[in-house]
């Protein structure tokens, strides 16, 4: 599929249909499939969007590097999740490490990325280690064949297919009721 999206206008508002997702996961959902494909993460200007949205606006620099590294986190994640293939993601992770500490309010884990435009790509992969540890069958995509958005399912039963039920899940159900009928 062609990813190349329409770029965003710096100032303006995240533009994506899903947000609030983990951040591992609302790295992929920055690529998303509305009449056609879009990326948010074609410039600096959309990764700052991004940034901003993920807590990590005054964490990181939205510049060219910072977005070079994302783009390699994005595909290696993409790699895990959809084709279990995990090379990508450890040389991602080969950037950064987690500084254990004991300190007056109590145990501290600091991550610990030397270089500065690798700290967002690090976060999203070490997040992806921890949604694997905690369950790893909860990272879905979206069971609509024309959605492309990745979720977490942190419902009580663990059955949630859509990324929405508002949106994909009722466009399945109408189809579905509209097939019957014919
Ligand atoms: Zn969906």
């Amino acid at each position: 599929m062609d990813w190349s999206g329409v770029s965003i206008p710096s100032g303006m508002s995240d533009p994506r249909p899903h947000l609030g997702e983990p951040l591992a996961l609302d790295l992929l959902n920055t690529r998303w499939s509305e009449h056609g494909p879009h990326d948010l993460l074609t410039d600096v200007a959309g990764l700052r969007i991004w940034l901003t949205s993920a807590g990590l606006g005054d964490r990181a620099v939205a510049d060219a590097a910072t977005l070079t590294a994302l783009l390699v986190a994005r595909a290696a994640i993409y790699d895990v999740v959809v084709h279990t293939r995990h090379s990508g993601l450890n040389t991602v992770l080969e950037h950064g490490r987690i500084r254990r500490e004991l300190t007056e309010s109590g145990p501290a884990d600091h991550p610990d990325v030397p270089e500065r435009s690798w700290l967002p790509a690090w976060l999203a992969a070490d997040d992806l280690l921890r949604l694997m540890v905690a369950a790893p069958d909860r990272i879905r995509q979206c069971a609509h064949p024309e959605c492309t958005l990745f979720f977490y399912d942190t419902s009580k039963n663990g059955t949630r297919r859509w990324h929405s039920m508002a949106t994909c899940g009722n466009r399945t159900k109408a189809a579905r009721h509209y097939a019957r009928k014919v």
